[in-house]
């Protein structure tokens, strides 16, 4: 496929690497010991969202030992951040409704952190059980898609985040939150700047340890990630930021390309480009892992996933994803 002509993208200079990816919210004696942290002196992390945000968009379901194989496969390529499943109700989510076996059944890297999304008390109750040690909070840059995507506003999700929080530091669980529509909203249309970089700042002072602004619906374009990011970055520390592009006419290369040349270094990315969104209809899938590590690789940049090992991994489900065995 043919990639738009990514015309401003270079990678800016790092900034001293060990104190970039320091965690600031937490003190280091106050972390689980056994939670372990991803390999922060590589150039790029790439956050894996294939098996949570991807095959809970796609319509086949896919048996849970399938499932399994697939997160072992994708933590054999070295991916340092795999979501790998969703504490949703089973009702909402069906696709996912095995969190709980997928996540005792994988075999986990102390390389690799495993979030998983977790709605509310209740889920986040479930994932304990599960095992789970880092968790994926949802909120949205407007009430508008707060409300269609999990039936409150946006000061309702943080209502709910309150005691999910309190758990979560009891537990020394390391928490992601994510920020919807930030680049554009399918109700709203755009979203001011400034809007969005306070939610994200919101999630920062309640915990969270990372923020990852979501491009839910495949709007962005280079010149909306960097008008967000230069407000973002003002009041934002970079090592905890996070973007997650859709793919929209093969869009998101260049826009995570604008991320790199204001100096982010954490992307999210689907193994296939499996996903989509739900209450989006049309909306395109996740940026394709594969896509993004040859674009890394291609700046020179290292992440140390073997590419093949996604391609692999992949293979795997294949036989259940009909778009994939059409691009095999
Ligand atoms: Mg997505």
């Amino acid at each position: 496929m043919i990639q738009p002509d990514c015309t401003r993208a270079r990678p800016g200079p790092q900034p001293d690497r060990p104190d970039e990816f320091r965690t600031v919210r937490r003190a280091p004696s106050q972390r689980k010991a056994e939670t372990p942290a991803p390999n922060r002196s590589l150039d790029v992390v790439v956050v894996e969202v294939g098996p949570r945000d991807g095959l809970q968009n796609e319509i086949n379901l896919i048996p849970t030992p399938v499932k399994i194989e697939f997160i072992n496969a994708l933590t054999a390529s070295g991916l340092p951040l795999i979501e790998t499943t969703s504490f949703v109700s089973p009702r909402a989510v069906p696709q996912l409704a095995d969190a709980a076996e997928v996540m005792r059944g994988i075999a986990r890297s102390p390389q690799s952190r495993y979030p998983v999304l977790v709605p509310n008390v209740r889920g986040l109750e479930r994932a304990l059980k599960a095992g789970a040690e880092a968790i994926a909070l949802f909120t949205s840059a407007t009430d508008e898609f707060a409300s269609a995507n999990v039936g409150t506003s946006v000061a309702g999700t943080f209502d709910r985040f309150g005691p999910v929080m309190a758990i979560a530091r009891e537990h020394s669980i390391w928490v992601r939150g994510y920020a919807s529509v930030a680049f554009g909203c399918p109700y709203t249309g755009s979203v001011e700047p400034r809007t969005v970089v306070a939610v994200a700042e919101r999630l920062l002072s309640i915990g969270c340890d990372e923020v990852c602004l979501a491009d839910t619906t495949g709007v962005a374009t280079p010149q909306s990630v960097r008008h967000v990011l230069d407000e973002a970055l003002r009041d934002i520390p970079v090592a905890q930021l996070a973007l997650h592009f859709h793919d929209t006419a093969g869009s998101a290369l260049c826009n995570v390309e604008a991320g790199l040349d204001r100096g982010v270094r954490i992307f999210d990315a689907a193994a296939g480009g499996l996903g989509g969104c739900p209450i989006a209809p049309g909306a395109p899938g996740n940026l394709r892992t594969e896509l993004l590590l040859n674009r890394l690789d291609a700046l020179g940049l290292t992440t140390g996933v073997d590419r093949e090992a996604v391609t692999d991994a992949v293979a795997l489900l294949a036989p259940y994803v009909p778009r994939l065995r059409e691009a095999a």
